[in-house]
């Protein structure tokens, strides 16, 4: 845990969010400022400042991750498809320094991305 970190706080129920998700590995809270019908973050309990810190060790968490969002996926009924993305870094747009996954879904979606 990371005591500065908002995603830490969350997890640790310092800050208090619904959660859609919760096990030993993983959570997962609707954004915010969602972005499309659906807008679910996907991230490890403990912190990880993202993907680019990630090693093959990381394994089991990865696939604990995907598989969550394509159970909250199949729950919000997006049958038609979804989007996964995770911003890395300043120009990658991310604005919260602890890796999540981005879920999108309930519209058709755009590519490439801005
Ligand atoms: P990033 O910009 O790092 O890729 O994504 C961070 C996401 O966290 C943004 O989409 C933003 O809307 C969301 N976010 C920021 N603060 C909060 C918050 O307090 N609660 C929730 N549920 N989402 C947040
Ligand atoms: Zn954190």
């Amino acid at each position: 845990m990371s005591a500065d970190c908002l995603f830490c706080r969350m997890a640790s129920g310092e800050i208090p969010v619904p959660k859609v998700h919760e096990d030993d590995l993983v959570f997962a809270i609707r954004d915010i400022n969602p972005q499309a019908p659906t807008h679910v973050l996907v991230m490890p309990v403990a912190h990880v400042p993202s993907a680019a810190a990630l090693t093959d060790a990381d394994g089991p968490l990865l696939a604990r991750l995907f598989s969550v969002a394509a159970r909250i996926a199949a729950g919000d009924g997006l049958e038609a498809g979804w989007r996964l993305v995770s911003n890395v870094g300043p120009d990658g747009g991310q604005t919260v320094p602890h890796l999540h996954l981005h879920l999108l879904g309930g519209r058709s979606m755009h590519w490439p991305p801005g």
